[in-house]
């Protein structure tokens, strides 16, 4: 069923009782030409290219939970292009331009809003530091401008900029970033890859990889073994654990990183609005919630909460920043178990297990590559040649060595 505005005058009419399910439940079948392990938005949207940009829709996503309930429905929902290293630029900036046209293509309202992305700076040397960062995006053709006081003040004046600990100089803004609704993404990519095909298998947890002599097999689940001619990986904080099913080690760590929202209040914050002097941003949703987040636990951990030090460490950041949020009242917090790489860039690979694919490392970023991060890993596996804008993110796993030529280059969301 296409979504419109015919469709909803229609079903309106005659009571809302023609909707059809947004995508079908399905039974894992013995076999599928690719099985997908993880039903977050990089799983789902892998899924989704690969039926439609290389017609393979013999594919299973398989999800140990329900859709959304890792990562990808817990972020604060920030997407931007706004990076540095070569490695990065032309990645982001797909994924961005797949952002912009998400809706249409997916038939499905993702709430795509491109509010701006304002990263305060603090110093001289930080100003420098933006500077180059948005001297580097402009001549790759992304938006970038560099603020002063004055012109920061104007665009967001709740901000403390008279009596602060650390006296806000600036800013470095890039208007095309912004959010979009983070299960939104989830669900369309998954009722999109669905109408092509794909079988989206929920409750089914993986719980070993077959491997013989010339490669990957297929895999066993809580609902059965199933044989695969490819398995890609897209589990975010539980790559080490999943892989380790194929004698993998990877260079990834889990850490808890937390969330928050606030009770609702009238629209105040236009942007996407980050703190360059400590671990905190904040944007406001559509409900009136105040969304706010900052670092990551301290210690690895596979538990989907934090703990208090850091929510008084990210407390502190938003008082700092804009005094009056004190006056708040937290409603809910929670936390994601991400998959942090040691240098803050991802890997997007083939693995020394023939017909075994990775994506996994995304750190606190991942959200915003959610398309590009699946249009890249289904020309992988379909393609078995990394696509031109990741080519940066490959690594040689087994060896526990990089070859890649983005590094470290990340800060909040
Ligand atoms: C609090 C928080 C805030 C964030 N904010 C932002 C932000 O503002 N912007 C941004 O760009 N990024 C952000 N991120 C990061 C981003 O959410 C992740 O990098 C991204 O969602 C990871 O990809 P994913 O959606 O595929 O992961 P997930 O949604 O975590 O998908 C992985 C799935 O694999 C499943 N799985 C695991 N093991 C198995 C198994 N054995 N068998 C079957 N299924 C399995 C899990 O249940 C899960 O559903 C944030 C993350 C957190 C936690």
């Amino acid at each position: 069923m296409r979504y419109s505005a015919l469709s909803l005058a229609w079903n309106a009419l005659t009571g809302h009782r023609r909707w059809t399910p947004a995508w079908r439940d399905a039974a894992p079948r013995a076999a599928y030409d690719v099985v997908i392990v993880g039903g977050g938005g990089h799983g789902l949207a892998t899924a989704y290219y690969l039926a439609k940009e290389h017609g393979i829709t013999s594919v299973a996503v398989l999800e140990k939970s329900w859709l959304g309930s890792g990562n990808a429905g817990r972020n604060t929902t920030i997407i931007r292009s706004n990076y540095l290293l070569p490695g990065n630029i032309p990645f982001y900036e797909l994924s961005m331009k797949l952002w912009e046209g998400l809706e249409q293509e997916l038939n499905y309202n993702v709430m795509v809003s491109q509010r701006g992305v304002l990263n305060l700076h603090h110093s001289d040397v930080q100003r420098d530091a933006f500077a180059r960062r948005g001297n580097a995006m402009r001549l790759n053709g992304v938006d970038a401008e560099l603020l002063d006081r004055d012109d920061v003040r104007a665009l967001v004046p709740y901000l403390d900029f008279d009596n602060a600990r650390f006296p806000i100089h600036g800013g470095l803004l890039q208007r095309r970033g912004g959010t979009a609704r983070h299960d939104a993404v989830v669900w369309g990519y998954a009722r999109a890859a669905d109408m092509r095909g794909v079988d989206i298998v929920q409750g089914c947890e993986v719980t070993g990889i077959r491997v013989s002599s010339s490669g990957v097999t297929g895999v066993e689940t809580t609902r059965g073994a199933i044989r695969a001619g490819k398995v890609a990986l897209a589990v975010a904080g539980h790559s080490s654990r999943v892989a380790a099913m194929a004698g993998l080690r990877l260079p990834i760590e889990s850490h808890v990183m937390q969330a928050f929202v606030s009770e609702g209040i009238k629209p105040l914050i236009d942007h996407v609005v980050t703190f360059g002097a400590g671990h905190f941003y904040i944007s406001q949703s559509d409900k009136g919630g105040l969304v706010f987040g900052g670092d990551i636990d301290g210690y690895n951990s596979y538990a989907q909460r934090g703990n208090l030090p850091t929510v008084e460490d990210v407390c502190e950041g938003g008082m700092a920043l804009m005094p009056m949020i004190g006056r708040l009242r937290v409603l809910r917090s929670w936390g994601g178990v991400v998959d942090m790489s040691m240098d803050g860039s991802p890997i997007i690979d083939r693995t020394p297990v023939e017909g075994l694919y990775l994506n996994t490392g995304w750190c606190y970023g991942g959200f915003k590559a959610t398309p590009a991060s699946g249009w890249c890993l289904a020309h992988l596996i379909a393609r078995d040649e990394p696509h031109a804008a990741a080519g940066a993110y490959q690594r040689q796993v087994h060896l526990g060595t990089s070859n890649r030529k983005a590094a470290l280059e990340s800060y909040t969301c």
